[in-house]
């Protein structure tokens, strides 16, 4: 069974649409790279797969059902947003935390659970600084982390490394590969960087105008004679 199915999906921002009768599947496990250029309706689709955005036309449906039916807590998604998104006011362990917290886990098991995702980032010195005291690259981590703790089934990245030097950039996307390979989760990541796109990518999904233009491996839309 796919992952996640997009029929007929279309989007609307008043008279102007941004998706097209958009159809995809994606299988269980897959790595799924979202590319193409600024305003080409990436993100939206992205936010389209999370629940976060209405649909004005057709399906999403992820483990076979569709998402806006499904109670948020319910998904089994989570993502992980450019700017971070982190709670400035809250510790790195409660920005951590905090989806534990509001599913009333019991403290001992989020503890628990916090240290051993830390642990994998490199988070475990910063759990009692602010997100101001951190690095960019940190920052994201943590975002990840934040994700990551959820144990989602569904992990979705919206250009998670544009705002990282280009050396982070390197290290967080193999790191990125890497929670890809070991947490077995379905993967769906949003980026303009072609070179992100074929390191990354089981399939890239090259959007244009809101429409798929093409899709296949990295060798079937790069090496082609
Ligand atoms: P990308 O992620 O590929 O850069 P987006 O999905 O952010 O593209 O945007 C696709 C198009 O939809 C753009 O033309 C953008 O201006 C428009 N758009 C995105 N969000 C909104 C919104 N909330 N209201 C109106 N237009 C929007
Ligand atoms: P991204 O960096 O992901 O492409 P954008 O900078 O395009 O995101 O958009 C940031 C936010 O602004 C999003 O929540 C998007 O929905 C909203 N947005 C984008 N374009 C428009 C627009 N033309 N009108 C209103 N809101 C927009």
């Amino acid at each position: 069974m796919s992952a996640i199915t997009c029929s007929h999906v279309e989007k609307s921002y008043g008279a102007t649409t941004v998706i097209r009768d958009l159809n995809l599947s994606i299988e269980e496990h897959e790595f799924v790279v979202f590319l193409g250029p600024s305003g080409c309706g990436k993100s939206t689709l992205l936010r389209m797969l999370a629940g976060l955005e209405d649909i004005s036309g057709g399906e999403v449906s992820i483990g076979g059902k569709v998402v806006n039916d499904l109670d948020p807590g319910d998904r089994g998604i989570a993502m992980v947003f450019q700017n971070y998104a982190l709670y400035p006011h809250m510790t790195i362990f409660d920005n951590i935390a905090f989806g534990l917290k509001r599913q009333k886990v019991p403290m001992a098991e989020i503890q628990q659970r916090v240290e051993a995702v830390s642990k994998t980032l490199g988070l475990d010195p910063y759990l009692g600084r602010k997100p101001s005291a951190l690095s960019g690259g940190q920052q994201q981590r943590v975002a990840i982390a934040r994700a990551m703790i959820k144990t989602p089934k569904v992990f979705l990245f919206d250009e998670p490394l544009s705002n990282l030097d280009a050396k982070l950039r390197n290290h967080m996307r193999i790191e990125i590969a890497r929670l890809h390979q070991s947490l077995k989760t379905t993967t769906v990541y949003v980026t303009h960087d072609q070179l992100e796109a074929m390191t990354l990518a089981d399939r890239i999904v090259l959007l244009r105008d809101g429409r798929i233009e093409q899709i296949g491996s990295p060798a079937e839309i790069y090496e082609r004679p």
